[in-house]
């Protein structure tokens, strides 16, 4: 891709912040700037140039992966780096990442460079992240793809006696035969009553005859989450549970339809959020509607009650309602959906129909 398009674009923002040049120092941000996929990478861009600064174990990769910029290899960190390098560049008012420098490491770089003016960037990269562009679509749709085949073939080993983890393992292998060059994130999987909570850590609970089976899980492609959740009974669920499926489908579905560029987080999820009320079911939905999704699974724009976050055309978000009900279990259906002109297009293809096996 374009990562030279994504620097002018950000350059373009150094005047408004009021600096010279923007020290970048978060994973995904510097592999969405340049394309490095090495776990040491720094970027320090101005409007005319950008160089790259990485270790002696990455000058190989660097040289592959980001053969376009003007490399530094750094041997003792890279505070001393960013300092010199400023200097070359003329550099005063450098900004960094709030959230991409520890404190240690905002020391080093206040110490070895006394001349500099340090002022803290919020989420800019972070931003313009939050518009895809079609190659960052394309991994998605893998990723997507992965993940539906990976549902599909998750049900058929479903049965009497398996257990959370080996479902858990299960869904990993799946998903890499589906051609996932990893996974998004740990598995989770909640039988009958675990399901109650909505971030269960898969144990040695087997599956019984009538226990509800909830799945959030997603494939990683070329650096891109999926992130999907299906909820499916095993066997004929309680009537609460069948109740329950039907509020949080109706909710996600109001969901879906209040997905548009120009809406706000906060008007989508109250949309869906106000079907779950109705329902008398508001107290035990305790989390938000969803989050955008990419190079981290989970990232900007946020849909949450009051979020203020305004979707613009391109964003990918997962729309992801929920009931948990203490010693009952707990339903929740997630898709990703890309912001396009007039609503939304949901990415996955597996069914939303209760699926009672
Ligand atoms: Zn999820
Ligand atoms: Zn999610």
């Amino acid at each position: 891709m374009d990562h030279q398009l994504r620097r002018k674009r950000l350059a373009a923002r150094l005047p408004d912040l009021g600096l010279d040049a923007l020290l970048v120092t978060r994973r995904p941000n510097v592999r969405y700037l340049t394309g490095f996929t090495g776990s040491n990478g720094q970027v320090l861009l101005t409007a005319e140039t950008t160089v790259f600064l990485t270790d002696g174990r990455y000058i190989e990769q660097a040289r592959h992966e980001v053969p376009d910029l003007e490399r530094t290899i750094c041997e003792d960190g890279f505070p001393d780096a960013v300092a010199s390098g400023c200097g070359d560049l003329d550099a005063t008012a450098v900004g960094f990442e709030s959230a991409g420098l520890s404190y240690q490491q905002w020391h080093d770089l206040s110490d070895r460079a006394p001349r500099l003016e340090l002022a803290p960037v919020g989420d800019e990269v972070e931003q313009l992240r939050w518009v895809k562009d079609p190659e960052e679509l394309a991994m998605l749709e893998r990723a997507q793809a992965a993940t539906d085949q990976a549902f599909e073939e998750i049900l058929e080993r479903l049965a009497v006696g398996v257990t959370e983890r080996e479902i858990s393992m299960e869904l990993e292998q799946a998903l890499r035969a589906a051609g996932a060059d990893g996974i998004a994130f740990a598995p989770i999987v909640a039988f009958g009553e675990n399901a109650a909570e909505p971030h269960h850590d898969p144990n040695h609970r087997g599956l019984d005859e009538g226990d509800i089976v909830k799945l959030d899980f997603g494939a990683l492609v070329g650096g891109y989450h999926a992130d999907m959740t299906r909820t499916v009974s095993f066997g004929e669920p309680a009537a609460e549970i069948r109740r329950i499926y039907d509020v949080v489908r109706r909710a996600q579905r109001a969901g879906i339809d209040a997905v548009h560029p120009g809406a706000s987080g906060g008007d989508v999820d109250r949309a869906a959020r106000t079907v779950i009320e109705e329902a008398g079911y508001g107290e035990r939905y305790t989390h938000g509607l969803g989050h955008g999704v990419g190079l981290e699974i989970h990232e900007g724009p946020q849909l949450r009650k009051d979020g203020p976050d305004v979707l613009p055309p391109g964003a990918v978000v997962t729309v992801e309602p929920g009931i948990y009900v203490p010693g009952l279990g707990g339903v929740r259906i997630e898709d990703m959906v890309e912001v396009a002109e007039g609503g939304c297009r949901p990415l996955p293809a597996a069914t939303k129909d209760l699926v009672v096996l």
